[in-house]
């Protein structure tokens, strides 16, 4: 039965991993593969396995041991080694890779958007703000701990570790969002700037909006470049078609 290797810790890898069970049983099987940052993750349906595999050797032992057949690398677009391995791990093998990215998100009429190239240039950005919304996650909060000036309030699914900014509060939750929400958000806790990655996609997008409306001005940290010489799918249909293709379970 053909294997499939889904990289994940999205909703767009979930929904892929939906998706694919529903290829009648016993034709093809398919493991999700988590990194296990997230303390209680929401699992996608079907086999799942958790932690890093080590390195490109590791992937590369991985899918040779587990007879892989092709592998999706449904990895949120800022996790960029992941992303490389899984490059570097299919050329080693020959085994098909696909990324599932996601497109960015675009700036509209009354957005008022600043790039930044890395989190270091986002928190150089906020300087001279009041009030900080910090929707980058808790990976990146070092880059933020020199600044002193400002007041953040930090999203996260879990709980940030030092180092991060000295005037912080954290506010507990993952997505989807909702407008109304992402108002409320802005309005109670007199935000006067919000940094976001280019994350793209439906479910944290509500906060571009709410900010538009209120005039927050908005740091959006672009995204890493993505591995040369992946084929690359921008939806869950896509990517699927292209499993089934590949692993010769179409129709
Ligand atoms: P990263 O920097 O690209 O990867 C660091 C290491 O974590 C990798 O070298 C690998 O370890 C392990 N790893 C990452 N994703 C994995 C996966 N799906 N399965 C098994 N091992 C994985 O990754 P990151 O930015 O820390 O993100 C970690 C996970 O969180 C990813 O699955 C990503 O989809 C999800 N996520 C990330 C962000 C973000 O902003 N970065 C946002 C939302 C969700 P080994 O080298 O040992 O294999």
């Amino acid at each position: 039965m053909p294997h499939v290797l889904v990289l994940g810790g999205t909703t767009e890898a979930r929904r892929l991993a939906g998706v694919l069970a529903g290829v009648p049983d016993g034709r093809l099987r398919v493991t999700s593969s988590l990194a296990g940052r997230v303390a209680a993750p929401r699992l996608p349906v079907g086999e799942v396995r958790v932690g890093g595999f080590g390195g490109v050797d590791g992937l590369v032992r991985w899918v040779r041991t587990h007879g892989v057949d092709a592998v999706v690398d449904a990895t949120h677009p800022f996790a960029e080694r992941i992303s490389l391995n899984a490059a570097r791990a299919a050329a080693v093998t020959g085994v098909p890779l696909l990324a599932l990215r996601r497109p960015g998100w675009s700036a509209r009429d009354g957005d008022d958007w600043r790039e930044a190239g890395s989190l270091a240039e986002a928190a150089r950005a906020v300087a001279g703000y009041e009030r900080v919304f910090l929707t980058t996650g808790r990976q990146g909060l070092a880059a933020f701990a020199d600044v002193t000036g400002a007041h953040f309030l930090v999203r996260a699914v879990d709980p940030p570790e030092p180092p991060f900014p000295p005037r912080m509060d954290v506010l507990l939750d993952r997505g989807p969002f909702t407008l109304d929400g992402e108002r409320a958000i802005l309005a109670r806790h007199r935000i006067d700037v919000l940094v976001t990655k280019d994350s793209g996609g439906a479910a944290t997008a509500p906060k571009l909006t709410a900010a538009r409306e209120a005039g927050v001005p908005v740091v959006v940290v672009r995204r890493p470049p993505a591995p040369e010489g992946v084929p690359a799918a921008a939806t869950v249909a896509e990517a699927a078609a292209w499993v089934q293709t590949v692993a010769g379970v179409s129709g």
